[in-house]
């Protein structure tokens, strides 16, 4: 038998850890993991000339920017980028405007994506106002529900109204996923410019890192009453790590850190100013290390962009009023690659943080391992020396704080679903290949979601 493609020559990184050998995929799906002989014959070959073959990438956190802010970034482009930088499956978050926060939003976002993404996309929703929304929500697929503490798109303010609707779902084991913020920031923020305190400095004192591991506190307390699963978005902090250290034992709870935390500190913004302003700000050279340790001892054990596009004049004006968010999709790779071969993490740890773990927080099947009969979501990581030059992204923020930065690898082949989406710096004009994804449930609750909606 004749199969679609052969990646062969490289090094594999398989549930077992890495192999020398080869894949083959038939259509959407991996046919054969092993070595060159045992695969069978294929009309396209792929040599990957030892370099590392592995899942596509998994990011769970990026903004794409559909509806009124498309000048930003849509899915369409978002999708593009993903692709350059080697993630194959992206979940998007709901804070658009308008707001993801009803089934028909959804319903909306897939219908302009439609056949048109270049990789997987799934969706969160924001905590509906109307408790009636959620099990629609569910049937659409969701992913999680995003909070928001600090921001009016986060319904509703009064907690007893949330842990009501938090305890009629938390059987669905949906991710409760947590920007953690006490929601007074913005306020101390502009009390503190008022005394004349310089912008950063009130940017970091009102943005504060007790603040965020309180307010990660109040939520698994929150989460202690309502059995819901609850996730903590790009985690920056030292005290927020010992937090999560302590609470180990709570299968409910899990964390992500995002890559410009780990990157970049408070001298880096004082520095680079606008480009390095995101939200949770960049922190200490005392919280970043504990960032990598929590890594290594996989206190944490994902990793995100938390890509968050905005245009030029966004970023490249006055601090105070420049955008929050740092693009992240086609930096992700290089950087994090980079970093384990200089010795920050060893690879046995990264690659499943940006696949498999990620995959099974939020019931992705069948992707984030290179295993027989699962998608052929693939990426060829190639040891190249290159700049990271933001001027080629695929992204509609062609701009990062890593612009120039030396990078030691690069995604030189990707597949998306058994489709070549990139080879070297070329996107395929037709990929496409993305799915649109959707959670799914065991038949106990898929009968509960029927039986809850009448
Ligand atoms: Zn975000």
């Amino acid at each position: 038998m004749t199969v679609d493609t052969n990646i062969i020559n490289g090094k594999l990184f398989t549930p077992e850890g890495f192999l020398e050998g080869g894949i083959s995929i038939e259509r959407d799906r991996i046919i054969k993991v092993g070595k060159e002989p045992s695969l069978p014959k294929a009309s396209t070959r792929i040599d990957a000339k030892g370099a590392l073959i592995l899942p596509g990438l998994i990011d769970i956190h990026v903004h794409f920017r559909d509806f009124e802010q498309k000048y930003k970034e849509t899915m369409i482009t978002g999708t593009r980028s993903a692709i350059a930088g080697g993630v194959t499956t992206v979940l998007d978050m709901p804070n658009n405007k308008p707001p993801t926060n009803t089934a028909q939003r959804v319903k909306t976002k897939k219908q302009i994506i439609q056949e048109k993404a270049a990789a997987n996309i799934g969706f969160y929703s924001l905590i509906p106002e109307n408790a009636k929304e959620i099990i629609p929500l569910f049937k659409e697929g969701i992913f999680g529900f995003k909070i928001y503490p600090a921001s009016p798109i986060y319904p509703p303010k009064d907690n007893q109204k949330l842990l009501a609707l938090l305890k009629s779902q938390a059987e669905y084991k949906i991710p409760l996923i947590v920007h953690p913020d006490n929601g007074y920031a913005d306020r101390n923020e502009k009390l503190l410019l008022e005394k004349n305190m310089p912008v950063i400095d009130a940017f970091l004192r009102a943005h504060n890192q007790i603040d965020e591991a309180q307010a990660l506190k109040d939520f698994i307390e929150l989460s202690k009453t309502s059995k819901n699963s609850l996730h903590c978005s790009h985690v920056t902090a030292k005290k927020t790590v010992e937090l999560i250290e302590k609470n180990q034992d709570n299968n409910n709870l899990s964390s992500e850190v995002c890559v410009h935390h780990l990157f970049l500190t408070e001298s880096d913004l004082r520095k680079m100013k606008s480009k390095a302003k995101c939200l949770p700000p960049v922190r200490t050279q005392l919280d970043q290390t504990a960032l990598w340790e929590a890594l290594n001892r996989q206190v944490i054990k994902i990793i995100a962009t938390d890509h968050a596009p905005h245009s030029y004049e966004e970023k490249h004006c006055e601090f105070e009023a420049a955008a929050s968010g740092i693009h992240g999709l086609e930096t992700m790779l290089p950087l994090m690659f980079t970093a384990a071969v200089k010795g920050k993490i060893s690879f046995e740890k990264l690659i499943p943080a940006l696949t498999v773990n990620p995959a099974q927080l939020m019931a992705i099947k069948n992707r984030g391992e290179l295993k027989q009969g699962n998608f052929a979501d693939v990426v060829v990581v190639a040891k190249e020396k290159g700049k990271i030059n933001a001027e080629n992204f695929e992204s509609k923020a062609k701009w990062t704080p890593f612009d120039g930065r030396e990078v030691l690898y690069t995604p030189k082949y990707v597949l998306v679903n058994g489709f070549l989406s990139k080879e070297d710096d070329y996107i395929i004009s037709k990929a496409n290949a993305g799915k649109i994804l959707e959670r799914e449930y065991d038949v106990v609750l898929q009968d509960k979601l029927i039986d809850d909606e009448e």
